[in-house]
């Protein structure tokens, strides 16, 4: 992995130009990912979202519901596997521009083991580290986001605990695994706007010095 320190036009080979979100179940990644994609010149991508629209029939789509179901993580291989098939489908599609779009990962990579596998393909620019001291607080929002969006793995109160003890564990170690100077504190106990501000406040100079202006 490289830091900003290399300019773009050196780096060579399939290279996503990322900055990832990271932050426990409940911070709110999902509402601020949704703001994020809709800027021009920023293509969001939530592993959550990604794995939710397989057909639930197919092989993976299976496999996805037998782990989520429960909290826990889908294996690290097939899910690298699935996200690398997806972003060569959104590239061809045309929907995202690697030298133009800057890639937000939002729940991908979710452990070390990931981050390493995924460590080829990307160039990490910066980690929004998304951060709220109360516990409860992120509770009683996947309690409310469960209701409003149907979700398998937000109903139960055993199942969500568990995904938070998951976050623990296997995410946050993430936040060691990378160069220090890399992560940027975000305090996510605040109004939705207020985050957004502080998120945009450390990636609109990413974009403004890497990136061309996308095409309005
Ligand atoms: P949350 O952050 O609230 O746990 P997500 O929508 O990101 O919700 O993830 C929902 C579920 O999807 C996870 O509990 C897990 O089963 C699966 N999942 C999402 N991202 C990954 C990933 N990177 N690796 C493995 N499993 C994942």
């Amino acid at each position: 992995m490289t830091t900003d320190k290399n300019p773009l036009h050196e780096v060579i080979g399939p290279h996503y130009n990322a900055v990832m979100l990271v932050g426990p179940p409940g911070v709110g990644k999902g509402t601020q990912g949704k703001m994020l994609a809709q800027i021009p010149g920023i293509f969001h991508i939530s592993s959550g979202d990604m794995f939710r629209a397989l057909d639930t029939n197919s092989k993976y789509g299976q496999i996805f519901q037998q782990y989520a179901r429960v909290g826990k993580l889908v294996p690290d291989e097939i899910t690298v596997e699935i996200w690398q098939h997806y972003m060569d489908a959104k590239v061809r599609e045309g929907v995202y521009a690697p030298e133009c779009d800057l890639l937000i990962l939002d729940g991908i990579p979710r452990n070390i083991t990931q981050a390493k596998l995924i460590e080829p393909y990307i160039e990490i620019f910066k980690i929004i580290y998304m951060v709220c001291e109360d516990r409860e607080v992120m509770f009683r929002r996947i309690r409310g986001r469960s209701l409003k969006e149907n979700r398998i793995d937000d109903s139960e109160e055993l199942v969500v605990r568990y995904r938070w003890d998951v976050y623990k564990r296997e995410t946050e170690p993430l936040i060691d695994h990378y160069p220090q100077e890399l992560i940027r504190l975000i305090d996510a106990d605040n109004i939705a706007s207020d985050v957004l501000l502080q998120i945009l406040s450390a990636i609109v100079p990413i974009q403004k010095k890497y990136f061309k202006p996308p095409l309005m």
